[in-house]
């Protein structure tokens, strides 16, 4: 080995690298260790061959929190990094091109939420990834209908829900407002269900819920599919670990979940209810949120709405072309009332002005509410009453004039 090279290399590392970072510095063993993010922690251990640095140092990358596939695929890059410095100082520029890397890419710690997106999409084409950029875009279709958005991680993802801007949309407004709304609130969700010292559960989107199925439905049948580790991954050990953790994450799912269901989100409800009722204790660190959020839209909106019927006249609540939304006459449009359940206008006039007041809803059984009806009982019993007054004069008014 080039004894001096080394030395004299090492010298220059132990110089340049923070020292709260670099844990070894000894020609036998080289070991860095940064975290830009709590989410995104890296270990480098470097070694050397004999005839370093004429062949690439030896390096292994370990990390708590981010994905062993990322990690392996980062490891396979410092390689190459190394190779490109031959002859020459290899550590700096591998440590410099891992820090940029991990630092850089907004993504990486949403590694399986985005795997497990591919995954269950019928064309993973819908989906682009800006890894600078840490954005996710999804074009999403079902006939006519048609949804854009972008979500866009925050730097300390998964701590904070992805942001939801939407680039286009053949939906009424009201839908994606409704479908944005509820996104938001599940991804909320998510982060206030971790706990400050849980990493992110490995398992937790490795599965996508299989066809037929939304991800609610998926996550309440059988939970325990998420976090079975797939039998060729990774050690005994590991999967010892990873079991553990899935169980303790699956504990947090179902308490959260049952807090879902309480609140009705995952059920096209309105985020409104949700808002105003006490939520889960706040913690530091969340649980990945793009693939809840992002299979809500596409399962739950995109592929379900444009086929849902009202339930008051079981007709198709939507045409089949968007574009005659603007032409529909006022009975056949779509009104959404307080619950988050949709009717046709025509309908919900005709059963909002009848006794017996204060209706169902047919979906959720919640009292239906919306601003264009009266709500108020004595009210509605008055006008009622003044209806059928009017008819009984308007009876005998006939009977008078009649044979
Ligand atoms: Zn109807
Ligand atoms: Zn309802």
């Amino acid at each position: 080995m080039g004894e001096s090279i080394l030395t004299s290399e090492l010298d220059l590392v132990s110089k340049t690298l923070p020292k709260n970072e670099l844990r070894s510095c000894f020609p036998s063993l080289v070991q860095v260790e940064f975290a830009p993010t709590a989410y995104r922690d890296i270990c480098i251990k470097i070694q050397f061959p004999d005839d370093y640095p004429q062949t690439p140092l030896i390096a292994q990358l370990e990390s708590r929190r981010l994905h062993e596939d990322i990690v392996t695929k980062l490891q396979v890059a410092c390689e190459k990094e190394a190779e490109k410095n031959l002859g020459g100082e290899q550590i700096l520029p591998v440590v410099d091109f891992l820090r940029n890397f991990v630092t850089n890419n907004n993504l990486i710690a949403a590694f399986s939420d985005i795997r497990a997106l591919r995954a269950s999409l019928p064309d993973p084409a819908v989906l682009t990834t800006q890894e600078r950029a840490g954005t996710v875009k999804l074009l999403l279709e079902e006939g006519a209908y048609k949804l854009a958005v972008r979500f866009v991680l925050s730097k300390d993802y998964p701590e904070h829900a992805p942001t939801i801007e939407v680039k286009a949309s053949t939906f009424p407004p009201e839908y994606v407002h409704m479908f944005i709304a509820q996104a938001n609130e599940i991804g909320r969700r998510c982060v206030e269900a971790g706990t400050s010292e849980m990493p992110p559960p490995p398992g937790i989107s490795e599965m996508p819920p299989p066809p037929g199925l939304s991800f609610k439905e998926w996550k309440k049948k059988d939970m325990t599919m998420a976090f079975v580790p797939l039998a060729n991954e990774g050690t005994a050990k590991h999967r010892k670990a990873e079991a553990a953790a899935a169980a303790k994450a699956e504990a947090l799912m179902l308490g959260n979940q049952r807090k879902l269901e309480i609140l009705g989100i995952g059920e096209h409800c309105p985020s409104e209810a949700a808002l105003s009722t006490p939520s889960v204790e706040k913690v530091s660190s969340g649980l990945p949120s793009l693939a809840p959020m992002a299979l809500f839209l596409i399962n739950d909106c995109v592929q379900r709405l444009p086929r849902d019927i009202c339930k008051i006249c079981d007709g198709g609540l939507l045409p089949a072309n968007p574009s005659d939304l603007p032409k529909l006459p006022k009975d056949k449009q779509v009104e959404r009332i307080y619950c988050g359940h949709y009717y046709h206008y025509g309908c919900l006039n005709k059963i909002m002005t009848v006794p017996p007041f204060a209706k169902p809803c047919l979906t959720c059984g919640r009292r239906i509410y919306h601003h264009k009806w009266v709500s108020d009982i004595k009210v509605l019993e008055k006008r009622w009453a003044t209806k059928q007054a009017r008819e009984r004069e308007i009876d005998d008014v006939v009977n008078f004039l009649g044979p």
